[in-house]
């Protein structure tokens, strides 16, 4: 078992090579985006040199190879989370139309009043306010599955929320807060037992984790280009071909129509019947090629790395007085959430910044998590397998010397 070589990997991300404020960049924010390797950004400028046409419409070369290209990587797709058919992937903008899409055109159709929707507490706001929105339309509510304060979610409470009038359970599968990796199989098995659907938000699972979506027979699974080496501007909706099937559309448009008249208009087939317009046929080429280049890299070794970079953080945080964790769960990756005694996130992330280690403050879109904790936020330092142990030590001696600045002096 060969370890997993981060140094080589790092070589294929052109950004990663760079200095800011004068010191080598130490890029600790993933959860927010993840980098780009050559060959995405390669593949962007490739289509727009030559291939650029408009797909499945034209009567040229181009057309056809643009909608070659486009439709090869819904396959690629469907393979990277083992979609049972190509045709199970909806191209959307990002995790966050993805669930817009499932609760608009699933919720219309499905939800009466009465009806419950359960979302974990430490849910991203776009795992809550869609659901929210629908539910006020259809009289239906919302309720927060408890989570723990280390960060955990709390399975039996959730046990106990459950009865037929549950339709959906959306649940996050890894937090971009505090790193917790959900239980979703289990999660999945209790929707299903009282007949309610359930959506995987894996917008932070994708680039840490291998994940089959028939395995865990999820309903729904979504997430975005742009958190998996892809370009910003492409998300994915995975959902069950029949459940997708019995689904109005979400927008109208063109593509999306089989024929249109006055009189009445039918719908196209499965995927196109959700993917109204033209859309951004760059950035899909692109997330195809994300998609190649993660199957070439050593997943499994990726992940032991991460877990060790983690690891490797998590004692050094213990070991710095005045450092707390926020997130302690015991499955947890990419996401080292923490406070420093005295100081204010922001201050220290903008001190970190000076130093070239970027980081993330504040509430990272789940103010309900941070609320529950009595917290306005924190600093994030998100972890992927281009970062290595050398990259850590960099954040906490940039730490050492924010704290000296704010607290010490
Ligand atoms: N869910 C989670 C868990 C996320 O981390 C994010 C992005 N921070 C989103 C949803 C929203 O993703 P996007 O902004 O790409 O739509």
């Amino acid at each position: 078992r060969t370890a997993f070589d981060a140094e080589q990997v790092r070589k294929d991300f052109p950004i990663l090579h760079q200095e800011v404020h004068g010191k080598p960049l130490v890029y600790l924010d993933n959860a927010a985006t993840t980098q780009k390797p050559e060959a995405v950004i390669q593949a962007i400028v490739d289509y727009y040199r030559n291939d650029n046409s408009n797909v499945h419409r034209g009567a040229h070369a181009l057309a056809e190879r643009a909608t070659e290209k486009f439709e090869n990587a819904r396959v690629k797709v469907a393979q990277l989370i083992n979609a049972a058919e190509p045709r199970e992937i909806i191209w959307t903008r990002g995790t966050s139309e993805s669930i817009n899409l499932v609760a608009a055109s699933w919720g219309r159709s499905q939800l009466k009043a009465g009806d419950r929707i359960l979302v974990s507490a430490m849910e991203h706001h776009s795992n809550i306010v869609p659901w929210q929105m629908i539910a006020e339309q259809m009289g239906a509510r919302v309720e927060a599955i408890p989570v723990g304060s280390d960060g955990t979610l709390d399975l039996s409470a959730l046990r106990e929320m459950l009865d037929d009038s549950v339709r959906m359970i959306a649940c996050g599968h890894v937090s971009n807060a505090l790193g917790s990796v959900n239980p979703v199989e289990e999660i999945v098995q209790l929707a299903h037992s009282v007949g309610a659907l359930c959506l995987i938000d894996g917008a932070q699972a994708m680039s840490h984790l291998r994940v089959d979506v028939q395995a865990l027979d999820c309903d729904f699974y979504v997430f975005s280009a742009h958190k998996m080496f892809g370009p910003t501007g492409v998300g994915v909706l995975y959902g069950k071909a029949a459940i997708l099937e019995a689904m109005p559309p979400y927008q109208g448009g063109g593509e999306m129509i089989e024929t249109v008249s006055f009189s009445g208009t039918t719908y196209n087939q499965l995927p196109y019947k959700f993917e109204a317009g033209t859309p951004d046929i760059a950035g899909v080429i692109a997330l195809g090629a994300a998609v190649d280049y993660l199957q070439s890299i050593d997943r499994e070794g990726a992940e032991r790395h991460e877990q060790d970079l983690l690891e490797y953080a998590e004692a050094k945080a213990r070991a710095m007085p005045g450092i707390t964790l926020v997130g302690t769960a015991a499955r947890r990756t990419g996401v080292l959430s923490f406070l420093m005694e005295g100081t204010h996130p922001s201050d220290v992330g903008m001190l970190l910044d000076q130093q070239g280690v970027a980081v993330r403050t504040g509430n990272h879109c789940a103010q309900p998590i941070m609320d529950q904790l009595g917290i306005p936020g924190t600093v994030r330092a998100s972890f992927c397998f281009y970062n290595t142990r050398a990259d850590i030590d960099r954040l906490f001696e940039a730490l050492i010397k924010a704290k000296q600045f704010l607290v010490e002096e």
